[in-house]
């Protein structure tokens, strides 16, 4: 394969959330093809110091702070470097449609997300979809627009990944079935009488995987599969009941389709976020690279077994609200991340995250005609005031 890129130029890249899990690893992607990928903006929230180490290492053209509080500690820190300096959503907005850009990675947390990826769908941007809220709270708006203004949106979740390379070359009407596997989350085996007992601590700690702490606790819980399923609902454009979940703890088999005429391909590799990260920004090619190689020899077994929607609620709402449609969808991403937020200040057990949700969706789910952003906007505050009330009244 030829090193130099399809038409020779390198790919402008701006990494919305830089900062955080994926960022940090799409940088450590961007660093083994200097000549190929070049970064011309990074966003982060809060991290001053995170943005502005990596701002000296890998010379963009403009950095954006979320927190505008934390501008001048920026502008100052980077003074002399000729980067320029934004700040707030209009800052991430801005960082992302830049003319020197060509590929957006998205990858800010929850529903923050939305409205930059939003700005890079309009600008036509190729997006490499982390930010998988995005299309949970606003699948149908982000795909409509996506194909009205010609952006290409490539996933980086891991399961939506391999599906979209076991699709490659296949037509649409051969799928039958799209199985997204899950590792279980650190509570697989746990009894579920001890739930109540769950630590912050317990629930950090994944098996597999290690990302940020919102997207762990949704893997503790299994909102994050649910996430996944209504994020491969609009990926791939199938409805919920041909989208399965199955839970597979060694992580190697990243997920499965399966045909209409009996066969099935799936995609494995080691859990590391590298590879679909690499790929996202790589697609079609395939770039050589030194991210780990699963051991053939010695990997013994891989495990499946159904998931246990009785123990992990939260996968069974995420699947009545992708059913419901609507707003139902925003309400659960919405109730999800204020009740995540309580959980991880130790403010609410770990069972009060589905008990939550339930009742945010109960009282708020709604059926609109049509899903603008300003709507899914006020669903979201919506839900967060019951989720932050219903606390406060301590009813759940
Ligand atoms: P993280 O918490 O490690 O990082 C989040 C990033 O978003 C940080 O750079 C932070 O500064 C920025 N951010 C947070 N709130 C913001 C706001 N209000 N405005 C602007 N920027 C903000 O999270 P992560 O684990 O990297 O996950 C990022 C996204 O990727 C999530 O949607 C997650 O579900 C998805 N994802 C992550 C992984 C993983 O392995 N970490 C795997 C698959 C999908
Ligand atoms: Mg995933």
């Amino acid at each position: 394969m030829s090193f130099s890129d399809r038409n020779g130029k390198a790919q402008g890249l701006c990494l919305l959330g830089s900062t955080g899990s994926i960022g940090t690893q799409a940088l450590a992607v961007a660093a083994l093809f200097p000549d190929r990928l070049r970064v011309r903006a990074l966003t982060a929230y809060a991290n001053v110091e995170r943005l502005v180490q990596q701002a000296r290492r890998f010379r963009p053209a403009c950095v954006a702070i979320g927190d505008v509080e934390k501008y001048a500690t920026l502008r100052e820190a980077l003074a002399g470097t000729g980067i320029a300096v934004l700040a707030g959503a209009e800052g991430l907005c801005e960082a992302a449609t830049r003319s020197d850009v060509d590929t957006v990675l998205a990858a800010v947390v929850g529903f923050a997300g939305l409205a930059p990826t939003l700005a890079a769908v309009r600008a036509g941007k190729k997006i490499a979809l982390a930010n998988k809220e995005t299309l949970v709270v606003a699948g149908a708006l982000v795909t409509e627009l996506a194909e009205r203004h010609g952006a290409v949106l490539l996933p980086v979740d891991s399961e939506h990944s391999a599906i979209f390379q076991c699709l490659l070359g296949e037509p649409k009407e051969a799928v039958e079935t799209l199985v997204l596997t899950a590792s279980g989350g650190p509570f697989r085996t746990r009894p579920k009488e001890t739930f109540d007992a769950i630590t912050r601590a317990e629930a950090l700690c994944h098996p597999n995987w290690s990302m940020g702490h919102k997207i762990t606790i949704d893997s503790a819980t299994m909102m994050n599969k649910g996430l996944e399923v209504i994020e491969a609902r609009w990926i791939f454009g199938l409805d919920g009941a041909r989208i399965r979940v199955l839970v597979h703890p060694q992580s190697i088999v990243h997920s499965i389709v399966v045909f209409r005429d009996g066969s099935a391909k799936a995609q494995l590799g080691v859990p590391d976020m590298k590879v679909p990260i690499q790929y996202a920004l790589t697609y079609p090619d395939r770039w050589p690279a030194p991210h780990p190689r699963v051991d053939w020899a010695t990997l013994g077994r891989l495990d499946f077994e159904e998931p246990d929607l009785d123990k992990f609620p939260c996968l069974r709402l995420a699947f009545e609200a992708l059913e419901h449609g609507g707003t139902a969808p925003a309400v659960l991403n919405a109730a999800n991340e204020q009740a995540v937020a309580l959980f991880l200040e130790e403010r609410i057990r770990f069972t009060d995250i589905p008990r939550l949700i339930e009742r945010a969706l109960e009282a708020l789910a709604a059926r609109p005609d049509r899903l603008s952003f300003e709507l899914l906007a006020d669903a979201d505050a919506r839900a967060r005031r019951r989720v932050q009330e219903l606390h406060r009244l301590a009813v759940h």
